[in-house]
């Protein structure tokens, strides 16, 4: 039998009712930390606990809805401030009031044990809608209907869009389109605008569309160049025209913009607070909008967990025993390899001065709780999808938007630990263009980079997702196959290279393909890193040897 899993509201529900029934207990502590300080004001130990309670209290009270325990504990916070600042000046009138304050909890509390039961009810928690970050609706979604009257055009253009991974179907009239469209939707169509008997193919789009729920994205290809006819393709809710003879990798790289909908990976956020019901209360909220998160309860851990967990930002608190979130965020800055790193407090600190102190050390933000669930996604997803940003361009190639050769270095690294932890098989692939050089001399070094782009198209569209493909260098690439043994692998890629080899080019008037040769090498025949390359790097170059366009292994 398997359990339904919780919802995120009666998830915190359960910390709500954590808090409630620790608080009696936490309670009775600060009355004792008072008397003490009462006895002797100067006892530094207990009012610092007392500050820290009370700053505790504030914020855990907020955000779990008891805003009045939360506004009394914000009043004995700064009063216990100024007596850890000055004990000597405490007076009998600031005794009465921290008193009072202390009594107003202590009656608070009770109430809420009283009701303890009834408030930590699902139900009494407020009600949120999160967005969800990076949901989309059909990821992936590859198949293209192509309709074109003039069968064997149509067909060579689809064997080439397969060569990229698409799954086509051909149509050869409007008609025979729209019952298909009907049965199953494409992700795009591709089509002809004239047809034989003086057919339409934007007129017959344009009532297709008003028969479906929502458009579908089209390319146009036609004879015509003329403004009538381009606008007539507009007007039928065309992304894109093309002129015939169509060059199959611009439309590859249109379709691609239309139809690739990679799922973006979840933003990674790692949690610091000192109490670990906030930091979980925090954490589910991310978690319900799709993030994954990390908990930190310990500061001195922070710089472990960066290491294992690679977050896209951090969420910081500011009080924390031993250290400040001030501290420990100018710790992590001054670690050349979370410079970038964007640091977030998140505190009942409303103080604009403190606020502004801990900023300075290079923090990106500051909000306080208690935060209204959908306004924490918001300020968190806007300052990763920064960092990933900013990680992109760091880290990838910028003509293939592949990863570099650093990037792919260090994942290969990772991988290599991975598969080792797990005893997993892993493959790594070398790819190298054949007579590359004489493509660019032929024909020159833009045609070279399509060339190197296309190539790049078929390794990332053809691959898993959770492969790696990297541009190693000039006309070199390299792929890291997970989980599979050197004879699958080099089935793949030489599938792979067939199917490159029918890729056709265009450079001005002439046409031409090209071929790639490839090395692979397989853990754990090899096991550490540069062993790994070295030994794909020798099945490429015998690869190269044996005549070039083909894929060699290194046992
Ligand atoms: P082989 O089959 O032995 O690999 O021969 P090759 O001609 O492919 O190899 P070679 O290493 O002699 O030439 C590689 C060429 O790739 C030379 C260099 O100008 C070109 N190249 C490197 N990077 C780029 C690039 O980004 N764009 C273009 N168009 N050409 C590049
Ligand atoms: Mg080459
Ligand atoms: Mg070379």
């Amino acid at each position: 039998m398997s359990e339904r899993p919780l919802s995120v509201r009666s998830k915190i529900a359960l910390l709500r009712a954590k808090f409630i029934e620790q608080l009696p207990r936490r309670v009775e502590e600060a009355l004792r930390l008072f008397a003490a300080l009462r006895a002797n004001p100067h006892d530094k130990d207990a009012a610092a606990n007392l500050h820290r309670f009370l700053h505790s209290i504030k914020g855990t009270g907020n955000s779990f809805g008891f805003s009045d325990l939360g506004t009394i504990a914000g009043r004995g916070e700064s009063l216990a401030g100024r007596l850890l600042e000055n004990p000597a000046g405490a007076s009998p009138a600031f005794w009465d009031e921290l008193g009072e304050v202390l009594a107003n909890i202590n009656l608070g509390a009770e109430v809420i044990a009283e009701v303890g039961g009834y408030l930590a009810q699902e139900k009494e928690v407020p009600h949120f809608e999160l967005p969800k970050i990076g949901d989309d609706k059909d990821p992936g979604g590859r198949l293209i209907y192509l309709c074109d009257d003039e069968a064997l055009q149509v067909e060579q253009l689809a064997t080439q869009l397969r060569c990229f991974g698409y799954v086509t179907i051909t149509f050869n009239s409007p008609a025979e389109l729209a019952a298909a469209v009907k049965v199953k939707r494409p992700s795009a169509i591709v089509m002809d605008i004239n047809f034989p008997g003086g057919v339409s193919g934007t007129e017959a789009l344009h009532a297709l569309n008003q028969e479906i729920d929502e458009p579908l994205p089209a390319i146009f290809l036609s004879g015509r160049d003329d403004f009538e006819a381009r606008l007539s393709a507009v007007q039928a809710g065309g992304s894109a025209y093309f002129l015939k003879p169509t060059h199959p990798l611009e439309l590859v790289a249109t379709l691609d913009e239309l139809t690739v909908q990679k799922k973006p990976e979840p933003y990674r956020v790692l949690v610091v607070d000192d109490e670990p019901e906030i930091a979980a209360y925090h954490c589910l909220i991310l978690q319900e909008a799709r993030m994954i998160t990390y908990q930190v309860h310990k500061p001195e851990r922070v710089l472990e967990v960066l290491q294992e967990f690679r977050p896209d930002m951090v969420l910081m608190d500011m009080y924390m025993p031993g250290c400040t979130g001030r501290d420990l965020a100018q710790l992590i800055r001054q670690v050349p390899d979370y410079v970038g790193l964007p640091i977030v407090y998140l505190s009942s600190e409303t103080d604009r001065k403190k606020q502004f102190s801990a900023m300075r050390v290079g923090a990106e933000g500051f909000l306080t709780k208690p935060i209204q669930p959908e306004d924490l996604v918001t300020a968190v997803a806007i300052r990763a999808e920064r960092m990933r940003i900013l990680r992109t361009l760091m880290a990838r190639d910028s003509l293939t938007g592949l990863y570099n050769h650093t990037t792919t270095t260090q994942l290969l690294d990772s991988a290599l630990s991975n598969a080792a932890r797990h005893q997993l098989p892993l493959c790594f692939v070398m790819i190298d263009v054949d007579n590359f050089k004489s493509v660019n001399d032929t024909y020159g070094h833009p045609v070279g980079d399509q060339v190197l782009l296309a190539l790049a198209r078929v390794l990332q569209q053809r691959l898993r997702n959770s492969d790696i493909v990297g541009r190693y260098g000039g006309e070199e690439f390299a792929a890291i196959l997970h989980e599979i043994e050197l004879v699958h692998a080099a089935q793949i890629i030489d599938q792979l290279r067939e199917d490159f080899s029918k890729v056709r080019f265009h450079a001005g008037d002439a046409e031409f393909s090209c071929t790639f040769s490839a090395g692979i090498a397989a853990f754990p025949q090899f096991k550490r890193l540069e062993i790994l390359r070295e030994a794909a790097d020798r099945a490429l170059y015998d690869a190269k040897k044996q005549g070039r366009n083909r894929v060699m292994t290194n046992r």
